[in-house]
This record gives structure tokens, sequence and C-alpha cells, in this order.
């Protein structure tokens, strides 16, 4: 399985201004594409300590790492800086790029949001791309992401505001993320146990898991009282989505034999 690791950008994140959403968001899609986040991270603006972070991705052979925030014109954006550090690539205008930066300033004149499309030094800075790099249309605001390739693995920087980042995701990156994950696929079920002890179900999904090393089943309790039952997940991974899907079957309903041998009863979560 793939792995990919997150690291969100920004000290907005780290003093409580702003949630961090995307990671959230990105670990989803990651998910549904069948692959695995290994590992996320929240991180200062401050170059050394992204570039620190971008090195021990790589170093961990992460396959596809997502930096989020710091792309924009501002001095304080410095994480497009920083990857070009970490993969010794050194920044260069990227022509590609500046074209994008300045059909998104057009747009935005057009639009009435800024008085002047006129390429300046700071809207010059989002086209400064590490060497090699390819610069991923911004459908939504003015910093491209950047797509970045060392050996193996794939460096993705993505902007910050949440529908830029989902806007390049879906469009821009799509063909990067068939080309690394497939058609890898993620199928997952949610019940509901009429028992509210998960030291009584833990044993029992245990030596279901065991059974199909293809599938996760995790019991999530929520507090301990009379009327309280226990959501059980049962997930898969496969090569399509109905390899994950059979996978899924299979677990599923291993998991319910088991529990209700023992008099414990699943129903679907309402
Ligand atoms: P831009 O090109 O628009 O300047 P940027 O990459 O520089 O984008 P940031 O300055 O890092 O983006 O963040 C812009 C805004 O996006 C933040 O003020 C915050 O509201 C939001 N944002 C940033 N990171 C996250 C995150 N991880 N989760 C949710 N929102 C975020
Ligand atoms: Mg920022």
């Amino acid at each position: 399985m793939e792995t990919a690791e997150i690291i969100a950008v920004g000290n907005e994140l780290l003093s409580g201004d702003v949630q961090d959403t995307n990671t959230h968001w990105l670990c989803r899609q990651i998910t549904g594409l069948g692959g695995q986040v290994g590992r996320t991270a929240m991180i200062l603006d401050d170059a050394p300590g992204i570039t620190a972070e971008v090195r021990g991705a790589l170093a961990r052979r992460s396959r596809l790492i997502l930096t989020v925030g710091g792309l924009g014109p501002t001095a304080d954006d410095v994480t497009v800086a920083a990857v070009a550090e970490a993969a010794n690539r050194p920044l260069a205008l990227s022509e590609a790029a500046l074209a994008m930066v300045q059909a998104a300033y057009d747009r935005f004149t057009r639009q009435g949001f800024v008085e002047d499309a006129a390429m300046t030094e700071s809207r010059r800075k989002m086209a400064m791309l590490p060497t090699g790099a390819e610069p991923l249309d911004n459908p939504v605001g003015a910093a491209p992401g950047v797509l970045l390739q060392v050996d193996r693995c794939t460096i993705v920087s993505l902007p910050g505001v949440p529908d830029e980042l989902k806007g390049i995701f879906g469009g821009a990156l799509r063909p990067t993320l068939r080309r690394i994950f497939g058609s890898g696929a993620f199928a997952e079920r949610v019940f509901v146990a009429d028992c509210g002890d998960e030291s009584v179900l833990g044993p029992v999904l245990a030596e279901v898991a065991a059974k199909h090393p293809d599938a996760y089943i995790k019991s999530r309790p929520q507090r301990f009282g009379p009327d309280v039952r226990i959501r059980i997940l049962v997930s898969a991974r496969g090569i399509s989505a109905e390899a994950a899907l059979r996978s899924l079957e299979r677990a599923a309903s291993h998991t319910r034999q088991a529990l209700e041998s023992r008099g414990i009863r699943l129903v679907p979560d309402p």
C-alpha cells in the first residue's frame, strides 16, 4: 500500500486561530483512494522547520508528501523555498507558473477583486518553483500548487485556503493521484453492537481481524452507561472498488457471526 504524509504549515494553526480541517479532508481523500496516511505534522511557517520535516518524510520513503499552506505572495509564506531546500532543487522562475499567476490576476481584475493585473515582485514569487517542478492550476486563487518528483517520492505543495486546496486536489492533481494509487479503493461499514462493554467485544474482534488481514476492524466506544452501545467499524482496501467491497463483505459477515455466536446482536448504524 502506498503511504502518504501530510505536513500542515501555518502559525495560525498552532496558535489555535484556525482549525486544521485540511489535514482531515486530505486523510479522507487518500484513504478513499486506497492509500494510507502514515503520518501528519502541524508546524510553524518557519523555513528550516519545514525543510527538516520534508527531509524526514523523504528519509521515511513516503510515496507522497503533501504540504499544506504557505504558498502565498507574502514574505511569511516560505513553504516552497523550504521544499526546494529539502530536495536540493534551487528555486527558479517557472514560465508555466508565471502564466498561471498572470491569468489569475487578469481574472481577479475583470471581477473587480484587484485594481491592477500588472506583474509585481510579490506576485512573481508564486512562480518561483524548485528546479524541475511543475505548477498545478489553481482554479480559485492565485498561487499554483507545486508538484516535484524526487526519485520515487512525489512532493505536492498545496495552498492553505480550503477551496483552493480542494480545487487543485480534485483537478490538476488527479492524473498524479491515479498514477500513484491506481484504481485503489476503500470501503467501510459501521455497525452498532447491543453491548456496552468494549472489553467483551475486544477479544472477539481481534480473533476475527486475525483472519482478515485485508480488513480493519475497530470498536468505537463513546462512554460507559446502561444504554450505551458500541459502534464497530469494518473497512477494507482493495485494488478496485469491487475488490474492496468483497473483502469488506467477508470481514463483516464473519464479524456478525462471531458476535452472534456469543449472544451479541449487531444492528446497522442508524
Ligand atoms: P494563498 O495562496 O491564498 O495566500 P496560502 O497557501 O498562503 O494561500 P495560508 O496563508 O497558509 O495559505 O492560509 C490561508 C488561509 O487558509 C488561512 O488564513 C486559513 O484561514 C486557511 N488555512 C490555512 N491552513 C489551513 C488548514 N490546514 N486547515 C484549514 N484552513 C487553513
Ligand atoms: Mg500561512
